[in-house]
């Protein structure tokens, strides 16, 4: 195990919700650092650049259109096997079948409004942390 960084995003429907501070106390109890943040408000073109792994899938213009559709807090976390550990702590991408206590569980709506994004690996963590705050996916 070593220090990592990953990507997480608040998404529009959590921060709509008000829900960033329950997501932050959670992150902070979790140990996670946070090594950057900043408040987006994300263009269609952005936010598809963001996803663009998902181009071409039946639910990738409703999810640009989400990503886009209000203020969302992106954030640089670091901590011990920080990737994993914040998918863990995220729950499964359906709420509907997320563990109890996960993040999703306890704030997301549906499988599209999940609430919150992380990164998935090292390289995708890179590639995202770069998107936002250049230079800081480099430990
Ligand atoms: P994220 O990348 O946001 O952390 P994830 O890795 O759990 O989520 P992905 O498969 O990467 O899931 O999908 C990216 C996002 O696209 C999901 O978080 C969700 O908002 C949306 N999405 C995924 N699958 C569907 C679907 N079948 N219908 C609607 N939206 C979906
Ligand atoms: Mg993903």
């Amino acid at each position: 195990m070593s220090v990592e960084r990953t990507l997480t995003i608040i998404k529009p429907d959590a921060v709509a919700a008000g829900h960033i501070g329950d997501i932050i106390k959670i992150l902070e109890s979790n140990k996670f650092v946070i090594a950057a943040a900043r408040m987006v408000s994300l263009s269609k073109k952005q936010a598809e650049g963001f996803y663009a792994v998902h181009r071409g899938k039946p639910f990738f213009e409703s999810l640009s259109k989400f990503m886009s559709s209000g203020p969302a807090l992106v954030m640089v976390l670091e901590g011990e096997n920080a990737i994993a550990r914040l998918r863990e702590i995220m729950g499964t991408t359906n709420p509907a079948n997320a563990a109890p206590g996960t993040l999703r569980k306890l704030y997301a709506t549906t499988i599209e409004h999940n609430a919150i994004h992380g990164s998935d690996a090292p390289e995708t963590a890179a590639f995202e942390i770069s998107y936002f705050f250049p230079g800081l996916e480099l430990l």
